[in-house]
């Protein structure tokens, strides 16, 4: 096996035992992606010279005896729409071209003290606006797995690099479905914790009460670690939390039986669910029950209408949110005689078609006339979603479906907006609703990876993670795509 292609906790450990340095483990990773993101395009920006620097900066700091941290050597990939200090952060827009923030994202600088080492900044769909990771101002990234095809989105630059053996763990961002859905299609896990548990400080925003940061892996235990040093209070985000994370630590052994995962019939047919999905699935969950779990029905009918009503409140948030792209303080201007001319011609040319469809669309439902019949129509849906979740959980622990409807599609295939919408179809409820959610690897459909999303009650990530570590264990780690 390929060094860096073991799990970050190996990593850790046979770095901390002097067996090899953080800075071979950091060249190996660099190298890979040197030889492969000309054709993968999972990456924007490759960090080789300050990750070779902080490499060696951490074995001399091991030489001289100090305590690593519990990432120590760690390669990870981050994603660009992510500040980084000193570091281009682009969100995969041209108008961000040339922006060098001056500070790092709190989740980001949390796993730098810890000791992790950033090798890249990976590529996504403009602004988190996305499926595919075919609407980025520096081209499509493809899948590890089947380069004619798309990795998901709008994370997809962090699922491919994690699926292809760059790094042990990546982020993304989830608003709607951004990290659950491209480690859906690329067979990795993808954990968007709960609305607050991780610092949003730095993320550039798309829909701030949507928006939370997660990490990607090929290990339950790396997740865990990974969300472990995120997670927590930041002064810089008052909307982040301090609860307590110590059950994280004991949920990898746990025993799984007993535990209710509810499965909506709605979630379960239809949609445009497709069999070899649902079969995967289905299969999956059958093993859950053999480990001992109690598979219980629960009804989630109003999760029908969760796509309208995230397509009025995250086009509406962002509206605002991009307001500050007008050319004057961040990035790329095009000069003109007056100021409106200036606004109008840097954001009319620099944004691209999807950000300048949620923009317009986001403008419109918040307009006088139109906000109560379409935004504050949909802030009344996303509260009887949240309320019908919380009935939910009191009849089960935690509630089990397909993450996307259907397998990677082919680049280029999909050219209607609506239907790449609809992917998000089973992920969108939880951001609506600020729970936790995990995409678990499980197996195959057409030689092209299937996730199983998990959804828990609020900051009970260590459910998600107690069954994914027994799946795994039953399963096996999912593989790294050659
Ligand atoms: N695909 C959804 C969208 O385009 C979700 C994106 C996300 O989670 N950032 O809005």
């Amino acid at each position: 096996m390929t060094i860096h292609h073991q799990s970050a906790t190996q990593l850790t450990r046979i770095i901390c035992a002097g067996d090899i340095s953080a800075y071979e483990v950091t060249t190996a990773s660099l190298e890979q992606i040197q030889a492969e993101n000309p054709n993968l395009n999972a990456a924007i920006t490759i960090c080789a010279e300050k990750a070779q620097a902080a490499a060696k900066r951490l074995d001399e700091s091991i030489g001289r005896g100090e305590i690593p941290g519990p990432l120590a050597g760690v390669p990870i990939v981050v994603k660009d729409n992510l500040c980084t200090e000193g570091v281009e952060t682009t969100a995969g827009s041209h108008i961000l071209r040339g922006h060098i923030p001056p500070f790092t994202a709190t989740a980001v600088a949390r796993l730098v003290n810890a000791g992790a080492i950033i090798v890249a900044k990976s590529n996504l769909d403009e602004f988190a606006m996305g499926s595919s990771t075919e609407h980025s101002a520096f081209g499509a990234t493809k899948n590890p797995w089947d380069h004619t095809r798309v990795p998901g989105g709008s994370s997809g630059g962090s699922a491919a690099a994690v699926a292809a053996g760059w790094a042990p763990i990546s982020l993304g961002s989830d608003t709607g479905g951004s990290i659950r859905q491209p480690a859906s299609l690329c067979g990795v896990y993808g954990l968007k914790p709960t609305w607050g548990r991780v610092s949003r400080f730095g993320l550039i925003a798309f829909a701030s009460s949507l928006d939370q940061v997660g990490p990607f892996a090929r290990t339950a235990q790396d997740l865990a670690a990974a969300l472990q040093v995120m997670a927590g209070h930041d002064p810089h985000d008052a909307t982040s939390t301090a609860y307590a994370t110590d059950a994280l630590n004991t949920a990898l052994e746990k025993d799984i039986r007993g535990q209710r995962i509810g499965i909506c019939p709605e979630w379960m047919s239809g949609n445009g669910l497709s069999t070899g999905v649902a079969d995967t699935v289905s299969h999956a969950i059958e093993v859950f029950e053999k480990m001992g779990a109690k598979i219980v029905e629960v009804t989630l009918p109003k999760t029908q209408e969760a796509l309208a009503a995230y397509y009025v409140l995250a086009p509406a948030e962002a509206s605002s949110n991009l307001a500050r792209f007008d050319g004057v303080r961040f990035g790329v201007r095009n000069e003109a005689n007056t100021l409106p001319e200036m606004y109008k011609s840097t954001r009319g040319t620099q944004f691209g078609d999807e950000v300048i469809r949620r923009i317009l669309l986001g403008t419109f439902v918040l307009s006088d006339g139109y906000r109560e019949a379409y935004y504050r129509q949909a802030q009344r849906v996303r509260g009887q979603i949240t309320h019908e979740f919380e009935s939910a959980f009191a009849d089960c622990d935690l509630i089990a479906s397909p993450t996307s409807p259907v397998i990677a599609p082919l680049i280029g295939a999909q050219t209607d907006p609506l239907a790449m919408y609809r992917m998000d179809e089973f992920t969108i409820g939880a951001n609506l609703a600020g729970l936790p959610a995990l995409s678990i690897p499980c197996g195959y459909s057409d030689s092209m990876p299937v996730g199983l999303q998990l959804i828990a009650p609020k900051f009970r990530e260590e459910r998600l993670l107690s069954i994914a570590a027994a799946y795994e264990r039953h399963a096996g780690q999912p593989g790294v795509a050659s």
